[in-house]
C-alpha cells in the first residue's frame, strides 16, 4: 500500500518551476505505474493531474512568478525540439511526466521542467479541484474531439467505452453539437452517459456485432468514434461503426503485447476512414478548452466524485484493483 511519508523537498529545473499543488486527480495510469504493468523507478510519488500555485521559478523562466495559478499537461515537452517550438509539445521525443519519469503530485510540491512550454494559466473561474479534473482524461478527450475527430454540430459520435476519458468525450461532444451514441458493457456507465446527454446507449454486451448495431442507429455509421477504452475489441468495433469517410480516435491506451487490434484496413481504404491516435494535449491547446470550462460550457466538475485528503491517495489507488464504478473520479485536495 502507497504511504504518505515526508520526503526532500524537489529541487527547481534551471528551465522550470516547483508547483505546490492544491488539487491532484486520482487516474488509472498511476494505478498501472503502481502496479509495474508502466514500470517506475522506486522509491515514487506518483500523480500527475495536478494544479495549483507557482511557488519556485527557476533562473531560465521568462513567462511565470511565484503566485501563477496553473495546471500542467499530462506529457511535458522539453521546450527546444521541433514539436514543441511547434505547439506539439504532446509528442516530444524528449518528454517528461510527472509522477512517471519523475516526481509526481501526490505531494505538497513537484518539479514542472519547461515552465515556458509546459504551463497553463488558470482562469480564476476554474476552481483547483475542476482543473485537476481536467487530469488526462478530459482534455485529451476534447483534443480528440475538436483536432482529430473534427466533431460538427448534427454529427453522429461513437463513444466507445465509458469510463473517465468516455464520459468525457460524451459531454464534450453534447457540448459541441454531436448527437453521442454511447457503447458500454456496464449498465451503470451507460445510465451515466444518458445523464450527460448521450442519446443513444448500446450494451456491447447485448448485441453479438457493436459494429452494425451502431451503423443501424446512425443511419449509416457515425462521421467520428473514439476508443476510449483501449483493447482490440474496442477498437476494431469503433473502426467497424464509421461511415464513409469517417474518422476513428484512439484514446484508449493499448498496453502489452496481446493489445494490437487487427484493424480492418480493407474498410479504411474502401471508405477513405481517417484513423487518429490522440496522446494528450499540450499546454498550448489548453486555452480553448479553459474558456469553455470558465464559462460553463464544459463542466468537467460533474465528473468528480470524491474530494479526499492526500492521507487518503494511497487507497484510493489500490482501490482500482477493483473494476471502475461509474462513481465519478477522484480527487486529492490539499487545503494551504
Ligand atoms: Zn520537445
Ligand atoms: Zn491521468
Amino acid at each position: 500500500m502507497p504511504t504518505l511519508r515526508t520526503v526532500d523537498a524537489p529541487s527547481c529545473p534551471d528551465d522550470g518551476v516547483v508547483v505546490r499543488v492544491r488539487a491532484t486527480g486520482v487516474c488509472r495510469s498511476d494505478w498501472h505505474a503502481w502496479k509495474g504493468h508502466d514500470p517506475v523507478a522506486l522509491p515514487h510519488v506518483p500523480g500527475h493531474e495536478l494544479a495549483g500555485v507557482v511557488d519556485v521559478v527557476g533562473p531560465e523562466v521568462s513567462r511565470w512568478r511565484p503566485g501563477d495559478r496553473v495546471t500542467v499537461p499530462f506529457v511535458c515537452g522539453c521546450g527546444r525540439c521541433e514539436y514543441c517550438r511547434s505547439g506539439q509539445a504532446q509528442v516530444c521525443p524528449h518528454q517528461t511526466q510527472p509522477g512517471f519519469t519523475g516526481p509526481g503530485s501526490f505531494a505538497d510540491l513537484v518539479p514542472v521542467r519547461a515552465a515556458d512550454t509546459n504551463l497553463v494559466r488558470l482562469p480564476d473561474q476554474v476552481d483547483f479541484v475542476t482543473a485537476a479534473s481536467l487530469g488526462c482524461r478530459f482534455a485529451t478527450a476534447f483534443r480528440a474531439l475538436t483536432a482529430h475527430g473534427r466533431v460538427g454540430r448534427g454529427d453522429w459520435l461513437a463513444v466507445h467505452g465509458c469510463g473517465g476519458v468516455g464520459l468525457s468525450a460524451v459531454m464534450v461532444g453534447v457540448a459541441l453539437g454531436a448527437r453521442v451514441v454511447a457503447v458500454d458493457v456496464s449498465p451503470a456507465a451507460l445510465g451515466r452517459a444518458r445523464e450527460l446527454g448521450a442519446e443513444v446507449a448500446v450494451d456491447a454486451s447485448a448485441v453479438s456485432d457493436v459494429g452494425a448495431e451502431l451503423v443501424a442507429h446512425t443511419g449509416g455509421g457515425a462521421q467520428v468514434s473514439v476508443d476510449a477504452l483501449g483493447s482490440p475489441a474496442t477498437a476494431v468495433a469503433s473502426v467497424h461503426s464509421l461511415r464513409p469517410r469517417g474518422r476513428h480516435v484512439q484514446v484508449g491506451l493499448l498496453l502489452g503485447p496481446s493489445s494490437t487490434p487487427p484493424l480492418p484496413m480493407d474498410q479504411v481504404v474502401a471508405k477513405e476512414l481517417e484513423i487518429y491516435g490522440s496522446h494528450g494535449m499540450a499546454a498550448a491547446d489548453y486555452p480553448a478548452m479553459l474558456e469553455l470550462v470558465a464559462d460553463g460550457t464544459l463542466r468537467p466538475d460533474m465528473l468528480v466524485g470524491e474530494v479526499i485528503g492526500l492521507e487518503r491517495a494511497g487507497a484510493a489507488l489500490s482501490a482500482m484493483d477493483r473494476p471502475a464504478s461509474s462513481a465519478g473520479m477522484t480527487v486529492v485536495e490539499i487545503p494551504t
